[in-house]
């Protein structure tokens, strides 16, 4: 249950200087302070960060991550990383949390460039809706964190959940839709398919994605 992990009670008692020592080192970049970035909400076993990471080298970004044995394992999977690869993965880092509840206490008004939520849990069932990790209530959140421009990267291989969370930003206010021709050029466009375990899973099943990416917009007066 959510009392076996620390709940940090707001962005700033994060010590983020533990998950990423390099870039808060006193050889590091003194005096600016840097934030995180992007958030991969229900992280899993952490391939998408970890190409991530070598894709936006000086981005801090981390993952949040429900199960206690799949957070120790995507830590280990770094620390492995940062030892093998010296100088680099320092971006990289994961929390164990309940992203439904938590967000705020870990992101400021505006922070985040983007997000991801990659394949995840489907909650079939029309009661089980309310624990889908994209909702109308839980996109409200996302908006607060997000600044300006920044981008939420949804995909998942249940068609019903694909519609439900287009639908979702569709609908909601405060997002609008990548073109055809922004999608192209973005490179985090093309890891979705491809850089995590449930999405090679799919891949290799040769199984259909449905994806969704979203713009947050500034509210229209
Ligand atoms: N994104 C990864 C991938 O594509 O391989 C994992 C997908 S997996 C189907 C969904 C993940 O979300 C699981 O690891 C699960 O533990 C995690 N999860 C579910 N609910 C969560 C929550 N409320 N907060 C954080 N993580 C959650």
């Amino acid at each position: 249950s959510d009392s076996h992990f620390p709940v940090p009670i707001s962005p700033s008692h994060v010590d983020y200087s533990l998950h990423y020592p390099h870039f808060f080192s006193s050889s590091g970049e003194v005096g600016s302070i840097r934030k995180v970035q992007f958030a991969d909400v229900g992280c899993g076993f952490g391939g998408l960060l970890i190409s991530l990471s070598t894709l936006f080298p000086e981005t801090l970004m981390i993952g949040m991550e429900l199960r206690d044995k799949v957070t120790e394992y995507v830590r280990e999977r770094i620390l492995a990383l940062r030892t093998t690869n010296p100088g680099q993965y320092q971006n990289v880092s994961v929390v164990r949390t309940n992203s439904m509840k938590y967000i705020p206490n870990y992101f400021e008004k505006g922070q985040l460039t983007k997000m991801f939520f990659l394949f995840p849990d489907p909650h079939f069932k029309e009661k089980n809706h309310r624990r889908r990790v994209i909702s109308p209530h839980l996109l409200d959140e996302y908006a607060y964190v997000l600044e300006v421009g920044g981008i939420i990267y949804t995909i998942t291989d249940v068609e019903e959940l694909g519609d439900w969370m287009k639908s979702c930003l569709e609908n909601h206010p405060m997002f609008e839709a990548l073109t055809e021709e922004e999608l192209e050029a973005d490179p985090a466009v093309k890891l979705l398919n491809t850089a995590t375990e449930e999405g090679q899973k799919v891949a290799r099943n040769e199984g259909q994605t449905f994806q969704a990416v979203y713009r947050r917009i500034a509210p229209s007066l």
